[in-house]
């Protein structure tokens, strides 16, 4: 995929719309997009798999719990990066666990609905392809995982 600037929002839409039958109604979403955010350099491909993979987590937690919630999807610019949060009202990641769930593999999901994938994958894009980070911060009902992507584009 060719490396061109892509806008943040555009990416984010098309991937909610794309997961809107998983998302239901019982779940709100709520955009709270900074419109003055630059564009960044980016494989849009990738990105789209990034958001499709926290929105899935996001939405199974919240499903897991009751079905009802909210996810919003914040971007805003910090410092030289775009940051694309993604919250959740889910019972958040537990402590005990919150060390692995990046490792490959790893799922608390029952044989046949988790690959334990989404945050390798999720984490090889952000942070090996785009030098970017990727952070969960998780407590019971407020759970955010933050992408951060550079301004700058810096090839590899
Ligand atoms: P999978 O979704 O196939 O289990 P992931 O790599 O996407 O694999 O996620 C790994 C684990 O991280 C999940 O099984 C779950 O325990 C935890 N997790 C990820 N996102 C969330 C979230 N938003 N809320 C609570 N737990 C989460
Ligand atoms: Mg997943």
């Amino acid at each position: 995929a060719p490396y061109r600037i892509a806008d943040v929002h555009e990416l984010l839409d098309s991937t909610l719309l794309m997961l809107s039958g998983k998302i239901g109604r019982r779940i709100t979403v709520v955009k709270e997009y900074d419109r003055t955010l630059p564009a960044v350099p980016a494989y849009p491909a990738e990105l789209n798999q990034v958001w499709t993979n926290l929105i899935d987590n996001a939405v199974s937690a919240m499903d897991d719990a009751g079905g009802e919630g909210t996810l919003t999807v914040r971007t805003a610019l910090d410092r030289d990066q775009v940051l694309v949060e993604f919250r959740d009202t889910g019972p958040g990641v537990p402590p005990e666990i919150r060390d692995r769930i990046f490792e490959p593999f790893f799922t608390t999901k029952p044989v046949g609905q988790g690959t334990g994938l989404g945050l390798d994958i999720s984490w090889r894009i952000v942070v090996n392809k785009h030098h970017g980070s990727l952070e969960v911060h998780s407590s019971p009902g407020d759970t955010r995982f933050q992408v951060r992507l550079p301004l700058t584009a810096e090839e590899s």
